[in-house]
């Protein structure tokens, strides 16, 4: 199976968001860059599937020379090779614009991606690649197995499971569960020796297709200091959270 995974490069969890001074962008200043965690569930499973019946793994990012050490880190879990989309991913159709075009001339039977990118929370690309190239598509994937080019996925829906049928090639976006945590490869020393002579080509931008344009940035407001009532004064209580917390 020829297998491509869709890698956005994401703050790390641990990091303190700041916006640039005119609030229109993020300031990447002394930002750790990741790999999508749920891009990495997409990795390992997609590596599970090479590694059972053969076949290749591509990994793919649309961004600029800085996202490279993020591919190199998937090539160092295990990814063959690598390719860079180069443009500025300013939304999620600029995203998906870009990637349906190598999608569709590099014929890979099965595109695995993450639920959504941990930055800005589009949950918008797998959705849009799948319409644009009309290709079959599940969303928030907690399990798959292929068989003679069906895939049978299961799928998180309210309050349960969904199990779905669908021939290849399709897109799959997917989260915990396709693989579990326990599973998530951390990259050896071999394989980051390896990862830099795997191949990790750069194609240009296709398209200047952006659908949006961000006009500002805001943090949520800032937790209010505690207020601590006695215990036998249920009217002041009563009263914070009425007058003050419009809670009841
Ligand atoms: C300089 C810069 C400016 C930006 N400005 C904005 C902005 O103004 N507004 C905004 O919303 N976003 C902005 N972004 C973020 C960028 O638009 C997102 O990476 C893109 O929109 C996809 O985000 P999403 O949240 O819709 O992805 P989702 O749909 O949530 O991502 C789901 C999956 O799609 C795949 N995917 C997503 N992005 C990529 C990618 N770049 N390459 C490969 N696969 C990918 C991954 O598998 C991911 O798990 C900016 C990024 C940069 C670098």
């Amino acid at each position: 199976m020829k297998i491509l995974v869709c890698i956005s490069h994401v703050p790390d969890t641990t990091s303190k968001i700041q916006f640039t001074s005119d609030g229109k962008s993020l300031d990447t200043t002394g930002i750790q860059f990741v790999i999508n965690p749920y891009d990495e569930f997409a990795l390992t499973r997609a590596l599970w599937f090479k590694e059972k019946e053969g076949g290749s793994v591509t990994v793919v990012n649309v961004g600029k020379a800085n996202t490279e050490p993020t591919l190199r880190k998937a090539l160092a879990i295990g990814a063959d090779d690598a390719i860079r989309i180069d443009a500025e991913p300013t939304d999620g159709f600029a995203v998906a614009s870009e990637l349906i075009s190598l999608i569709a001339t590099e014929k890979y039977d099965l595109v695995i991606m993450g639920r959504e990118s941990i930055d800005y929370n589009g949950t918008q690309v797998p959705g849009m690649v799948a319409a644009l190239l009309d290709w079959p598509f599940v969303n928030a994937c907690v399990g798959m197995e292929v068989e003679g080019g069906v895939a049978t996925c299961i799928r998180e829906i309210d309050g349960g499971k969904e199990t779905v049928k669908a021939s290849l090639p399709m897109i799959v976006a997917g989260q915990k569960g396709l693989v579990e945590e326990k599973d998530l490869r951390i990259p050896n020393m071999r394989g980051i020796m390896t990862a830099r002579t795997k191949p990790l080509k750069v194609i240009p931008s296709i398209s200047n297709e952006v659908a949006t344009e961000a006009i500002k940035f805001e943090r949520p407001a800032g937790k209010q200091a505690c207020k601590m009532v006695s215990s036998d004064d249920v009217k002041a209580l009563v009263d914070l959270l009425h007058n003050e917390a419009k809670a009841i």
